[in-house]
């Protein structure tokens, strides 16, 4: 696979990442929003000792993408002529969309006011005016007074408390709310803060009166929660803190490169078959505040990952960069598009009827069991197709030696694991459970849960990753709203449709595993042989 990377975002992290990947002989790309906060952050990584190519567009929201891992096709629209590159994965790693929290607190910025982030750009100027408006000065910070701060902004507070306190000799102040410092080193940061001189004011009763005065000053009037007696204090320069919002880049990314979100826009969701810097779509990683608001150490780590994984590609062996499985597209599509709006990993593509990447292909099945038109056919090893893996059930329906036929289809990465953990934990299984593992539940389809019955079982278990933790997104939801169609239809004809049960469970839980399928040779008992099963 070419060693070739395109970056986009304008953060520290993928200034770091470029690097890192430079250094191991790594061509990149950083594609950026003109008009950035940090501009030039990517200049000196010409310099020498780096011995990959770097290309830098100012135009990362503008640009298009096709193909898939390994060759992934881009045109870059600048004011000039369009740029066409190929790279074999891309990164997103963008900086945190900051909203300063003045609204809250009643203020706006001012001579005597600021944002957290307007206080660190002035510390990292160090001179001038800017190391005037600060030095020797009473600092106030409003940290979580209203509204809970998140850890990172509360590092971010502390971190430029300490700043102040050590290097321009400031008198800080932090009044704030229900302060947490538990976890990631915060609590050695808070020690270190007070040793330094930082003075906080906690409030969970009152809340500190802010007033501006004519100057543009802070007045902040409040009753210290202890000894009971209220204080005034009116500081040089008051800090507000800011609330934390996923990039408008990092958004239009995840929407033009098909990457699946979380509930708060952003990329990756809490999906634990998901890898930190892995996203649904192979060869796409991503990196620090594009995947979530994260500490300082944390998005250090993301960079060493996100470099890691990148590497891993480009020297992945041929055998190993071949998909999961063989998709074939038979003479029956009619190019209703199903197949190609479900896929959860962008593997189909239009070139103009469908056609899968068989790299970009994680087997899932999800295709094959939505299309309309049995269009799909996954070519798996013999034995491996989930058709030829149903069982045959029990034929004898004499009622006095009944012996419930129970078919289970098993999500691989979870229920089978459960089903394993409750035969390794000695419990007793019923005699006439089978287990048929499938790669993903999604792939599942109306006709392998019908032929199981044709085939004799007697009840039908669908297994499958809790909601939200399924690896193919919706596979677990695609099933069980086929389980629930099938259900539906088989009352209406007077079949009994606690015979199809759908359950999600996850593959540590064996006790759960053993007492579902108990139950469900227990109700089976009570309904007696499927009127469905082949005659003995
Ligand atoms: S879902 Fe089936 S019929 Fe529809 S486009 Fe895909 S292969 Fe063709
Ligand atoms: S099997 Fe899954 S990953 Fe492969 S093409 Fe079908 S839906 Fe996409």
């Amino acid at each position: 696979m070419d060693a070739k990377t395109l970056i986009l975002g304008n953060s520290r992290d993928a200034r770091e990442i470029a690097e890192e990947l430079l250094e191991k002989d790594g061509d990149v790309i950083v594609a950026m929003p003109v008009g950035i906060q940090h501009a030039g952050l990517f200049d000196d990584l010409h310099a020498e000792g780096k011995t990959g190519k770097l290309e830098i567009f100012p135009v990362a929201g503008s640009f298009s993408c096709s193909g898939s891992v390994g060759r992934f096709s881009l045109t870059f629209n600048g004011n000039d002529k369009p740029v066409t590159r190929t790279v074999s994965s891309i990164v997103i790693a963008d900086e945190v969309e900051r909203k300063p929290n003045f609204s809250l607190y009643g203020v706006g910025a001012s001579s005597g006011v600021a944002s957290l982030s307007q206080v660190y750009e002035w510390i990292e100027s160090g001179s001038g005016p800017e190391k005037k408006i600060l030095s020797g000065k009473r600092i106030a910070f409003l940290a979580g007074l209203v509204e809970e701060s998140n850890p990172v902004i509360t590092e971010e507070i502390m971190r430029c408390a300490l700043n102040l306190q050590q290097e321009f000799n400031c008198q800080t102040y932090i009044f704030t709310g229900n302060l947490k410092v538990a976890g990631n080193g915060l609590e050695a940061l808070y020690r270190k803060t007070k040793k330094a001189g930082t003075v906080y004011m906690k409030f969970t009763e009152t809340i500190p009166d802010i007033q501006v005065e004519k100057g543009g000053n802070v007045t902040i009037t409040y009753i210290d929660e202890i000894i009971r007696e209220t204080f005034k204090l009116n500081p040089d320069v008051t800090v507000v803190d800011e609330t934390l919002h996923v990039s408008a880049l990092s958004q239009d990314l995840s929407n033009k490169l098909e990457i699946d979100t979380g509930p708060d826009g952003f990329i990756q969701s809490d999906n634990v078959h998901r890898a930190t810097v892995f996203t649904n779509r192979k060869g796409i990683f991503v990196s620090g505040f594009s995947r979530g608001v994260q500490t300082k150490g944390d998005r250090q780590a993301d960079v060493g990952s996100t470099a890691l994984a990148v590497l891993n590609l480009y020297q992945q062996p041929p055998e190993k960069q071949a998909g999961k499985a063989e998709i074939n597209f038979t003479g029956h599509c009619v190019g209703c598009l199903t197949c190609f709006r479900v896929c959860p990993y962008g593997a189909i593509s239009l070139d103009p009827k469908v056609v899968v990447d068989p790299q970009a292909c994680e087997g899932c099945g999800i295709c094959a069991a939505e299309c309309p038109r049995f269009a799909i056919k996954i070519n798996a090893p013999v034995g491996m197709a989930i058709s030829e893996r149903i069982p045959e059930g029990e034929k004898t329906t004499d009622p006095g030696d009944f012996k419930p036929s129970i078919t289970a289809f098993c999500c691989s990465r979870s229920a089978k694991g459960a089903g394993d953990l409750a035969t390794c934990m000695g419990y007793d299984l019923p005699s006439g459970l089978k287990i048929v593992e499938v790669p993903c539940a999604g792939s599942i389809s109306r006709e392998h849960l019908f032929s199981a019955f044709n085939k004799g079982a007697d009840g039908v278990l669908v297994l499958t990753c809790h909601k939200g933790n399924c690896h193919s997104e919706y596979g677990n939801i695609y099933v069980h709203q086929r389980v629930d169609q099938i259900t539906g239809a088989l009352s209406q004809l007077g079949f009994e449709p606690e015979r199809l049960t759908y359950k999600t469970i996850a593959s540590n839980m064996g006790t759960e595993f053993a007492e579902t399928v108990s139950a469900f040779e227990k109700d089976l008992f009570k309904l007696g042989p499927s009127r469905l099963k082949p005659q003995g």
